[in-house]
């Protein structure tokens, strides 16, 4: 089968590799449907490492997949060959302190696809996990919608953990594939008010489809003043998904007092820093999120019940042999690009597909 590797900074070549096996009685073999491309994956592409995890070459990326299964080992229930499912890229140990508590997502022993020395990555044409990671879904969902089942996830496990009251004010700097996600989790929710900022106007654009009720550039707009005006006593919650100083910054500006700061966006520092006086006087939270736990068949029921349209986050498709051209236009943020799908079951995809050829329905 072919699979991609990293093979260096921004070195990417699809090479041919044996097609695992089913190594345990509980392992599913799954024809990989279609895999986003996720920011994490562009991360180890342009800078071979996040934080401490370093990309040991050649290394497979990609955790954001949906396929078919094609055999199961003898301990499997509830799959049959033929089966549609999204995959929960993290395995965990189920025995560790962590896993007891209920918090698979911070287990001691995890593997997670794609992650640097843990699970092969799932850009492959066969990927080979452990069945608890399969979740089944309806005819009705596409590949491409059950792909985004995971980057969704994160979105809705942010969104409840702000358990937001009806009528939230809130705020989602960043609108990438995780921001967006964020503000389709909180609108299927319940009313709420959302405030949306990103430096590239087609995510503008794209969180306004998805319903926010504002949404600005830093390039063009003060946002803590413009915000403070719309909203004079301040926001309850603002979800940070830019992973970025000046974010956070604005955040704790904006917030009411007794509101939340969910930081979900990924640095790229190590450190960053908060104004203690302003986060004490106004007693703000500040919520860690780390990827999801727990929200994966939620997430698919939202997806399938038409209440979150990620398809409306979807806007470029590739096939897997070319998928460096995916990661470049990701890293570069090209084209209006927010999620780009690769398709490795096919070979006939028009690659690039603008937002307004989106619009105009002129790619799938
Ligand atoms: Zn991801
Ligand atoms: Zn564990």
């Amino acid at each position: 089968m072919f699979a991609a590797f990293l093979t260096g900074i921004r070195q990417l070549e699809i090479r041919e590799t044996p097609e695992p096996d089913l190594a345990g009685p509980r392992d599913v073999l799954l024809r990989v449907g279609a895999v986003g491309v996720c920011g994490s994956d562009v991360h180890y592409y342009t800078t071979g490492r996040i934080g401490s995890q370093a990309v040991t070459y050649p290394e497979r990326v990609g955790h954001e997949c949906a396929g078919t299964v094609v055999a199961m080992g003898h301990a499997v229930r509830g799959l049959r060959p033929g089966q549609r499912v999204a995959v929960d890229p993290l395995i965990a140990c189920g025995e560790c302190d962590q896993c007891r508590l209920g918090r698979r997502h911070t287990c001691r022993n995890q593997s997670f696809l794609g992650s640097p020395g843990q699970a092969p990555g799932a850009l492959a044409e066969v990927l080979v996990i452990p069945a608890e990671c399969c979740y089944p879904i309806p005819d009705s969902m596409s590949m491409v919608e059950a792909a985004m089942v995971e980057p969704f996830s994160i979105g809705l496990y942010a969104q409840r953990l702000a358990g937001g009251a009806p009528g939230a004010k809130l705020a989602i700097f960043g609108a990438g594939p995780i921001g967006l996600s964020v503000l389709l989790a909180c609108r299927s929710a319940g009313e709420c008010t959302t405030y949306v900022t990103d430096l590239v106007d087609e995510r503008l654009e794209v969180a306004r489809l998805c319903g926010a009720a504002w949404a600005a550039s830093p390039r063009v707009v003060d946002i803590v003043a413009a915000i403070t005006e719309l909203e004079p006593l301040g926001v309850d919650f603002v979800f940070e998904c830019a992973g970025k100083q000046e974010t956070l910054d604005q955040a704790v500006e904006i917030l009411r007092p007794g509101g939340m700061v969910l930081v979900v966006g990924i640095p790229e520092v190590d450190r960053v820093s908060f104004p203690i006086h302003t986060l004490r006087r106004k007693e703000l939270t500040i919520r860690n999120v780390r990827r999801q736990d727990g929200c994966t068949a939620a997430s698919i029921d939202l997806i399938a019940n038409g209440a979150a349209r990620v398809d409306q986050l979807v806007t470029h498709h590739f096939p897997l042999a070319r998928t460096q051209e995916a990661f470049d236009l990701v890293a570069g943020y090209r084209d209006g690009v927010v999620k780009a799908m690769i398709r490795p079951g096919e070979s006939e995809i028009e690659p690039l597909g603008s937002l307004s050829h989106r619009r105009a329905g002129m790619t799938q």
